[in-house]
């Protein structure tokens, strides 16, 4: 297998390579030639064993230039020696008739960034050595608060590489921002910015693009890349998970195998549902997706109408990681459905950059509600469904996963479709207790995070998360804002060069 660029069939490189580079020289996002089958032996096979031996088996399908001990040494490293709350990784939890909630949560950062980027570091470290780069790696991220603390989670102290991260210094929730001042690790720096997360991702851009830049890294041994959700190295991790949770639903009952269930994610740069995408391309039974927005619900109307249209108001939401209006990995699924036609996904990109939206032929538009479906539902909703889910059933949702819970009810209501369905849970409720308190009708003002943490536990009945009871005494080492002009100034001080 190769990996061949959206924007270019021609290039044609090694998954190690791919995942270094991170995105193609054109542009383009990096795309595997063909995707491997999963038979229904195959998953039978998966059905008895451990998450770790099945993120094994799969992985190997797309990281073909990988050994099995290579393969194995990542898997342990991300998910073994108890870096997961759950033994499982990501189980599986039914609310309600139909309904299974797969929790993607229990990783060091609490949220569903982990699950790709406690792996990603491995693979990258594997892929250096692989393909004889001895220059340091420097990460750059520019975060809107989960992407961030789970990259400098993943990156800390690993050899060969550096880590710069920064954050809208009024753009995160408080419990992030305390995440990402309290880093630890020897090889991490952060720093908020005067500025909104735009800002950020701009001048992280900039350092990327700029040749000088380049010159001045590479005279110091450095080498920058990316950790964001297009490197092909944090969606494969994703695609696991899913076949994880059809294989758990097998075993304990819930399904037969082969029989089919539907997938509903709560979306934002659309990588997590590409990835169950890719599951059900590889052969795992799933009828349809069911693609939940909040208010920025520039996929709703993609999915409803085939016109992509980024000129809208832009909404700040209680579901921040779902904030997005460019959703940068719907390009792999449109050079999918497009049968692989790389010229089109080079127009369709360009009428995107050039005027803010794009439209798909009737043809393709119909492959796409073949398999979407598309709902949406503002703060007002998801507060209300994280009330009633709760008294309905006693589970806690968080304000993102709150957000399918909704557009999947709201499916079945269009539909009467009663398939069983995963719905993909994307961050612990802890992680933005002040909402979710608000919502099952507490009053949270005036309390600062431990009583939050506390007061959500007394509500919900769960444990607060090791990693965010901790951060009450923990030093916060990187309390400094710049200006948004300044951000390269300050790699070029950490790194010295
Ligand atoms: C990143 C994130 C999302 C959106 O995931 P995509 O892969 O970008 O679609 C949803 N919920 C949470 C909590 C996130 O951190």
């Amino acid at each position: 297998m190769y990996y061949m660029s959206t924007r270019d069939k021609t290039v044609k490189l090694q998954s190690a390579e791919a995942i270094k580079k991170g995105l193609a020289e054109d542009g383009g996002l990096f795309v595997p030639n063909e995707i491997p089958k999963l038979t229904k032996k195959e998953i039978e096979e998966l059905v008895p064993l451990s998450y770790i031996e099945r993120a094994n088996r799969i992985l190997k399908k797309y990281l073909t230039d990988f050994t099995a001990k290579e393969l194995s040494a990542c898997t342990e490293g991300a998910y073994g020696n108890r870096k997961f709350s759950s033994s499982d990784v990501a189980p599986v939890v039914k609310i309600g008739d139909n309904q299974y909630i797969l929790e993607l949560w229990h990783g060091p950062t609490c949220a569903f960034k982990d699950m790709a980027l406690q792996i990603l570091p491995y693979f990258m470290t594997t892929a250096m050595k692989k393909t004889g780069e001895d220059r340091t790696i420097v990460i750059l991220v520019a975060t809107s608060g989960d992407t961030g603390k789970a990259a400098l989670e993943g990156f800390k102290d690993v050899d060969g590489t550096k880590i710069v991260v920064f954050y809208p210094c009024d753009g995160v929730s408080d419990i992030q921002k305390l995440q990402m001042m309290t880093q630890e690790g020897n090889n991490v720096y952060v720093s908020g910015i005067q500025g909104n997360f735009d800002d950020a991702q701009n001048g992280v851009k900039e350092i990327f693009t700029d040749k000088e830049a380049e010159e001045v890294l590479q005279a110091g041994g450095y080498v920058l890349s990316s950790a964001n959700s297009i490197n092909w190295g944090r969606l494969v991790p994703q695609i696991v998970y899913y076949v994880s949770a059809y294989c758990d639903m097998v075993k304990n009952g819930e399904i037969k195998l082969g029989e089919k269930i539907n997938v509903c994610v709560p979306t934002g740069n659309f990588g997590n549902i590409l990835a169950a995408y890719y599951a059900r391309k590889m052969g795992l039974p799933v009828a349809k997706f069911i693609c939940a927005s909040n208010k920025n619900n520039v996929l709703t109307d993609f999915i409803r109408t085939g016109e992509y249209n980024k000129n809208r108001e832009f909404y700040s939401s209680v579901s921040p990681s779902m904030d997005i209006l460019i959703s940068s990995n719907l390009e792999r699924l449109l050079f999918d459905i497009s049968g692989g036609d790389d010229k089109r996904i080079n127009r369709l990109m360009s009428d995107l950059k050039k005027e803010g939206k794009y439209k798909l032929t009737k043809a393709l538009h119909k492959k796409v509600t073949d398999l979407f479906w598309g709902g949406f539902c503002d703060d007002y909703f998801t507060k209300e469904q994280i009330w009633k889910t709760f008294e309905e059933t006693g589970y806690t949702l968080d304000t993102h996963t709150a957000v399918a819970v909704d557009v999947y009810h709201q499916y079945v209501k269009e539909t009467g479709d009663t398939t069983k369905t995963v719905i993909a849970s994307t961050a612990s409720p802890f992680k933005f207790n002040a909402d979710v308190l608000s919502a099952m009708g507490e009053n949270p003002e005036g309390l600062g995070d431990p009583e939050l943490l506390q007061l959500l536990h007394e509500k919900s009945g769960m444990e607060i998360p090791a990693s965010l009871d901790a951060l009450k005494e923990k030093e916060k080492r990187f309390d400094g804002v710049i200006p948004k002009e300044g951000m390269f100034t300050l790699v070029r001080k950490f790194l010295n060069v």
